[in-house]
């Protein structure tokens, strides 16, 4: 945040963005459901030039074994970056960043899924990010919840993700790489759109109260538009069509 690029323009005076995009339209979206026989479950997305793939585990048994809880089961997540993808490579070793994305998408999950019918077991969320272009958060977030649906855990509902933010004073949804370092303001959201919650809300940048509410407004939207993609994704694997 806070225009490190100064010469870039992130939105011209027709409204049109560094991609091409108009201010409320997000990226091409693609997600697959299913993917990796050795894997429970599992989902590939891309998020405009985000490319995540994610695996599901479980319920299994809990290794360490202290780490377990008698009465319910518990979710494990690792999000991990590939040293390739992005430009300027990234040191293997897991970064605070890594280790801070894992856990914010873990809680986000968690209002979704239902592990009281396993004790004592763990479900593994293994996020793999093979190429990121800003927002990988939610791109994680998004497949995860189609890779755990696919692994059949029970779930109250998907747990969709988009970020909106601002750029050039104005609210945008679906905040790139460029907005993302250059803009004002990123605000990643996880949202279950069947019970009308949030479970993840992250703000970096300076909102006005009124851009918050917009930001809100225009992220819980573009979720119901992930969310549509979701469900498709989850039609074609098990019906083998996108829910026509
Ligand atoms: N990024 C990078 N190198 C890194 C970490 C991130 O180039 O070591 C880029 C990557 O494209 C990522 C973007 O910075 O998507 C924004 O990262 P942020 O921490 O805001 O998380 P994200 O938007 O991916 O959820």
């Amino acid at each position: 945040m806070g225009g490190r690029d100064a010469t870039m323009v992130l939105l011209d005076e027709n409204g049109i963005r560094c991609d091409g995009r108009k201010v409320d339209e997000p990226r091409r979206i693609m997600i697959k459901a299913g993917g990796l026989k050795n894997a429970d479950g599992s989902a590939y997305i891309e998020f405009g030039d985000n490319k995540i793939l994610v695996g599901v585990f479980g319920p299994r048994d809990v290794h360490p074994k202290h780490m377990s809880n008698t009465d319910t089961g518990i979710l494990r997540v690792r999000y991990h970056m590939e040293p390739f993808s992005v430009g300027e490579r990234k040191n293997p070793a897991p970064s605070r960043r890594e280790i801070e994305i894992s856990k914010v998408i873990k809680e986000a999950l968690e209002p979704a899924v239902m592990l009281d019918k396993f004790p004592r077991t763990a479900v593994d969320v293994f996020i793999e990010v093979l190429q990121a272009d800003g927002g990988t958060r939610c791109a994680a977030l998004t497949a995860a919840s189609v890779a755990l649906a696919d692994a059949g855990i029970p779930m109250r509902d998907l747990v969709a993700a988009i970020a909106a933010g601002k750029v050039a004073d104005t609210v945008i949804l679906d905040v790139n790489n460029e907005e993302d370092q250059a803009g004002q303001a990123d605000m990643p959201i996880g949202y279950m759109p069947n019970l009308e919650k949030i479970t993840l809300l992250q703000l970096d940048g300076v909102l006005t109260p009124e851009e918050y509410k917009k930001c809100v407004e225009v992220g819980v939207e573009g979720c119901k538009l992930v969310y549509d993609l979701q469900k498709k994704a989850l039609h074609e694997k098990y019906f083998g069509n996108g829910g026509e």
